[in-house]
């Protein structure tokens, strides 16, 4: 069936990131007519458009990679332990070629409405050059921080010099050389940027709001005998990954915060403080997170190690985050990134002191002075988890917005399925385990439950699936629970849906985005799910008996 004005496919997978790659290979593999669209120019996703210098992974890069084929991790060498966007991004077209994925995919494709129809149950899609496309099922591999949010500054427009959001980074160099450079934010892309570029520029002014914790990264390179004990390993690493809470190899430390001698947490922290990774905050006690004197007591000892590497002893004391404890945002990883500001050529400017008043045309002005630059990077994070969900007119049943249904926060069920939008599936959605642990192992825990619910509906000859409104209620209600118990709920960051620059989530309501539960939990649930015929979900059978058929080929799914 097509609307005979465009093409129609059984599945339309919307994003050709991580998760969409792989969701395509699932798909392709069992022979379904399914197209992957993205409005990028090519494949990729976060590692498309985060080109800024110091744009790097602080998961390992060996439980960054796809797990699906030993071929592949007998192929890939990674060379640095938290390995660069570049390196990144040829790993992705690197998958996609070897497996011959791209000719499923469709670039410059910006999906602007995807409507529900009820009478023919299918999803029709509108693309932003007009074209239309019909599908029985959508799926959303939209990212989780993929809608890059700017200031709203007066005279933004008017700046005679360069200035992007991070996101944007040009894909030509961009001279920095001798440039005065001017970063707003310091949030996890910032502190990347700011300690990469810091002996490049000629000047660089890093404009603070609030400061954020950070730790070491510790990255260092993979040598030939290091990736050939890796691929020995493989088996193992990903067992482990499995197993921890967040999907990390970091295990947390499983003695109790008070039963241990404080010379026995010194000497913890000492450890993770310098071994790569996060280990410092995955492998710390679980205390840390829940328990606001535990968390207190790590916070000045991470503190303590800020003023022993911020030579400026006032400057060191603007870079300590006060009106939150050490872990309860997301913490950024860092190389070298404090002793940037031990430079002359870089100033810190707290704009909690003196805001920006606004952008003018040779740089900036706050309520303390004129600024001039060359360059502004606005490194100001994004509208998270439902930002790129909200930028699409997605409408379900009788015409529901999914804008307006989550207008004061998400519910799905299982992170994965939303009563009243019917075949819609998001592999790594709001409320799913993706979000709180090491993206990618959370991405194949998604795609491979949303390609069994398909199989398991084209085998039994289903045509419709939808999340009950008890389903969704009961899992929004326990996701809503666990964030009871976590430190996490006072934060301003994106784990609450905190954002100073999207109308309505300024005021630090908290937003119920990403399930705390832990991988393993998570994995539990939505198997045990599975494995009781998809409870919470109503299947439907196709009554009209009709000869449709979800393939491509002749092969069976
Ligand atoms: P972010 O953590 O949300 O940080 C945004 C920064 O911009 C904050 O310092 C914020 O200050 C500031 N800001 C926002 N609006 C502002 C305004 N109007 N005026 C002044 N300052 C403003 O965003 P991000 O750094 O892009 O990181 C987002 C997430 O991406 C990270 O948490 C992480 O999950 C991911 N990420 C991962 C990696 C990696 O894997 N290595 C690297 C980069 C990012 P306030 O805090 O005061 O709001």
């Amino acid at each position: 069936m097509t609307d005979g004005t465009g093409s129609h496919y059984e599945v339309i997978v919307i994003g050709a990131g991580v998760a969409g790659i792989y969701q395509i290979k699932r798909l392709t593999d069992l022979g379904v007519n399914a197209a992957v669209l993205d409005a990028a120019a090519d494949l990729g996703g976060t590692w498309y458009w985060n080109r800024y210098p110091g744009a790097r992974f602080d998961s390992e890069s060996y439980t960054y990679g796809y797990s699906f084929s030993e071929e592949l991790l007998n192929e890939w060498h990674w060379k640095e332990r938290f390995s660069g966007q570049p390196e990144n991004l040829r790993y992705l077209n690197y998958v996609a070629d070897k497996f011959d994925l791209r000719k499923f995919m469709q670039f410059n494709c910006k999906v602007e409405a995807a409507h529900f129809d009820e009478a023919d149950n299918v999803w029709r899609l509108t693309l932003d050059d007009g074209r239309r496309m019909t599908c029985h099922f959508i799926i959303l591999a939209v990212g989780l921080l993929s809608t890059p949010t700017l200031p709203r500054l007066e005279g933004m427009d008017s700046f005679k010099g360069r200035s992007f959001h991070t996101y944007y980074w040009p894909h030509q160099p961009v001279e920095l050389a001798g440039r005065k450079v001017a970063v707003i934010g310091t949030g996890a892309t910032a502190i990347q940027i700011i300690a990469e570029i810091a002996d490049k520029v000629g000047e660089l002014t890093v404009f603070q709001r609030r400061p954020n914790w950070s730790a070491p990264l510790n990255n260092g390179p993979i040598s030939d005998l290091e990736m050939a004990d890796i691929r020995a390993r493989y088996g193992d690493i990903f067992a482990a990954c499995a197993r921890t809470p967040s999907g990390f190899e970091h295990e947390p430390d499983r003695r109790g915060f008070y039963d241990v001698t404080r010379e026995q947490r010194l000497a913890l922290w000492d450890r993770l403080y310098d071994e790569p990774g996060f280990g410092i905050w995955l492998s710390n006690f679980r205390e840390i997170f829940m328990d606001e004197a535990a968390n207190a007591e790590f916070s000045e000892y991470i503190a303590n190690r800020i003023r022993q590497r911020v030579k400026n002893p006032a400057v060191a004391e603007k870079l300590i985050p006060r009106d939150h404890g050490f872990g309860v945002q997301r913490v950024p990883l860092e190389t070298r990134y404090l002793e940037a500001y031990n430079r002359s050529n870089v100033h810190l400017v707290d704009i909690s002191e003196t805001p920006i008043e606004k952008i003018t045309e040779a740089g900036l002005r706050t309520t303390a002075r004129d600024y001039d630059f060359d360059i502004i990077v606005y490194a100001t994070g994004f509208d998270a988890i439902t930002g790129s969900f909200d930028r699409i007119d997605i409408r379900g049943v009788g015409g529901e917005t999914l804008f307006d249904k989550w207008r004061e926060g998400p519910s799905t069920f299982l992170g994965m399925l939303v009563h009243g939008f019917p075949n819609l599936l998001m592999p790594t959605g709001p409320q799913s385990g993706s979000a709180s642990t090491n993206f990618p192992r959370g991405i194949e825990t998604g795609v491979n439950w949303c390609t069994d619910l398909l199989q398991h509906m084209w085998k039994r000859g289903y045509i419709r699936a939808e999340a009950t409104p008890e389903a969704e209620q009961s899992w929004t209600a326990h996701v809503t629970k666990m964030y009871a118990i976590m430190l996490m709920r006072k934060a301003k960051s994106w784990f609450t849906g905190y954002n100073s620059n999207v109308a309505g989530h300024e005021h630090g309501k908290v937003r119920y985005f990403v399930y705390n539960g832990g991988a393993p939990k998570y994995v539990a649930k939505i198997n045990d799910a599975a494995a009781n015929g998809y409870d919470g979900i109503v299947l439907t059978p196709d009554s009209r008996s009709s000869s449709r058929t979800p393939l491509r080929t002749t092969a069976q799914v």
